[in-house]
């Protein structure tokens, strides 16, 4: 069994209200969060999430403080850890909000896996606010990522042997996360079911969903699988002024 190495990856930041990341706690407060990537070395090079496209495209459709410096541009960081984008074997999106799904197009060689109720969804989310979070064509947004480019998964799967792909509905209809065996034991990374810390320390329920019932189901099925979990949007996860750092050093 390979002992997978893990990178995260701060590409941008964006000022939401905390109370998006902690649902009904945190209203008013102002929280600055990464949109991460992540990498992953094995037998194969696997990225997880990646980020959003561009700014200022963001900005323009989406009333939200969104920002990226030189230093987190994606294909920077990737060389910084000796990755080309053209190696990258399979992309997993957790999820296909416009911030998960934005950079795909840069892995031209790679798989991309997302399961396929969350591109159903995608084409055609229920809810104005969920056509913004997609970047809803059928709503008028410009498109994110190409959803005919991705590899349609039906629940479970293991994608190399030491990685394993779950559902994990709640956040969205279709999300999933990827469960990575290293040297420190499982470790998960499991979307916006996870945006920040306390959601799976202290269970409360991120404050974006579809089906908080149902992020309460994936919350439970992922403590029992491992109590190592990488959050998708916590600045504590990068503990220095590098926007690249191994979570497996
Ligand atoms: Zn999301």
């Amino acid at each position: 069994m390979p002992n997978w190495r893990l990178w995260a990856l701060c590409a941008g930041r964006s000022r939401i209200d905390q109370s998006v990341a902690t649902y009904l706690e945190g209203m008013g407060v102002p929280l600055e969060i990464p949109h991460s990537m992540f990498v992953l070395r094995g037998p194969i090079t696997v990225v997880v999430d990646t980020s959003f496209k561009s700014p200022s495209v963001i900005r323009k459709h989406y009333p939200q403080e969104v920002w990226r410096v030189a230093s987190e541009d994606p294909r920077a960081m990737l060389a910084a850890i000796g990755v080309e984008p053209a190696d990258v074997d399979v992309v997993v999106c957790t999820h296909l909000h416009y911030d998960h799904c934005g950079g795909n197009a840069l892995f031209s060689n790679a798989r991309i896996l997302a399961q396929r109720r969350e591109i159903d969804y995608a084409r055609c989310p229920t809810s104005t606010l969920m056509e913004r979070e997609y970047f809803s064509a059928g709503a008028g947004f410009p498109s994110q990522c190409d959803l005919d480019d991705l590899t349609p998964v039906d629940g479970d799967l293991q994608v190399a042997s030491g990685l394993r792909l779950v559902t994990l509905p709640g956040h969205t209809p279709g999300s999933q996360g990827l469960i990575v065996d290293t040297a420190q034991g499982p470790i998960a990374l499991a979307g916006d079911l996870v945006m920040v810390r306390e959601n799976f320390t202290e269970g409360i329920p991120v404050g974006l969903h579809t089906d908080l019932d149902a992020w309460y189901s994936s919350y439970r099925k992922l403590r029992a699988i491992t109590d190592q979990v990488i959050p998708s949007h916590d600045m504590r996860v990068f503990t220095s002024d590098d926007p690249t750092v191994e979570l497996t050093a």
